[in-house]
């Protein structure tokens, strides 16, 4: 199809639901509280933890889901044609939802958690201007992004202000507690040891925050390619530092992370795969993982044990 005619009925299409809302695949969304609808689990889960009960509280995408290849589904489309109010990260991380949050911004408020993160605070991607968009990973801005979204709930909801001062205190707390406690469990690795390669660049933050140096396969987003000449770089790296493993993500193909260790093992060093890290998606619901706190101890559990 044309992209012309493919744009034209998506259009079309969004334009109908932000009008009649009449599909009802989401009992949830119908019990008389406000919708908010997030993009990622991390701030879906923030979100609950600002409001309670007080609101239907919906993440977009799920556990294994990677947010930069993720475009909206119809199903996406209904939700967010009903969410009385958006949050999505930002710093191009939802990359192929901008048009749709664009649009959307129109009818109600969309907000960035990023937004107010200070630029001298962000990494740049090499030679560009584009910033990494996984801050999720350096607790301390998450918990600014936790505070941000609390000043839009505030401003959106003002009879709420007390419930959300009191949830944002102790979540925030519950954030900045587990940082000290990353930086503790992190330098119990020596400091030569202390090199985390993975699928794709999501561990940037993590690796300044808390002194690891870090590698991806692939750049920032994982709609780069891995090239062949970058593979024997990393591969002599690798070997050439005694690196013991590496780790897959539990939201891209592991295949690039496998040719690695299969490429090293044929040169005589052994190397391991040293477990799955959640990067740009949480665990399953209902588990420890499927926390943002819960995700961040299982990482650091996961390098810790494969590095020491
Ligand atoms: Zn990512």
């Amino acid at each position: 199809m044309l992209q012309k005619t493919k744009y034209l009925l998506f259009s079309l299409y969004l334009g109908m639901l932000l009008t009649f809302s009449s599909c009802d695949r989401n009992p949830q969304m119908n019990n008389g509280k406000p919708n908010i609808v997030c993009t990622t689990g991390m701030i879906g889960d923030a979100l609950k933890h600002l409001v309670k009960d007080s609101a239907n509280v919906i993440s977009l995408m799920g556990p294994g889901v990677d947010p930069h290849l993720y475009k909206a589904t119809h199903g996406d489309i209904d939700r967010l044609a009903r969410a009385d109010v958006i949050f999505y990260n930002g710093l191009h991380l939802e990359g192929k939802m901008g048009e749709v949050l664009h649009k959307l911004e129109r009818t109600r408020p969309v907000v960035a958690v990023a937004k107010s993160i200070p630029e001298n605070a962000l990494l740049s991607v090499e030679d560009t201007e584009v910033h990494d968009p996984h801050i999720w990973f350096d607790l301390m801005l998450w918990d600014q992004a936790v505070a941000e979204s609390a000043i839009a709930l505030r401003e959106i909801y003002p009879d709420w202000t007390d419930m959300i001062n009191a949830n944002e205190q102790a979540y925030r707390q519950e954030i900045q507690v587990l940082h000290q406690e990353v930086k503790r469990q992190i330098a119990t690795i020596p400091q030569k040891q202390r090199v985390m390669i993975t699928a794709h660049d999501a561990f940037g933050y993590f690796g300044k925050a808390y002194d690891i140096e870090v590698r991806g396969l692939q750049g920032i987003s994982t709609l780069s390619e891995f090239g062949l000449r970058g593979r024997v770089e990393l591969v002599n790296y690798i070997i050439d530092k005694g690196i013991k493993a590496i780790f897959v993500e539990s939201s891209v193909s592991p295949k690039a992370i496998e040719s690695v260790v299969e490429a090293c093992q044929q040169k005589g060093h052994d190397l391991k795969i040293g477990g799955s890290l959640y990067s740009d998606a949480m665990g399953a619901p209902g588990t420890a993982e499927g926390t943002y706190l819960g995700m961040v101890r299982a990482n650091v559990h996961t390098i810790v044990n494969a590095l020491k």
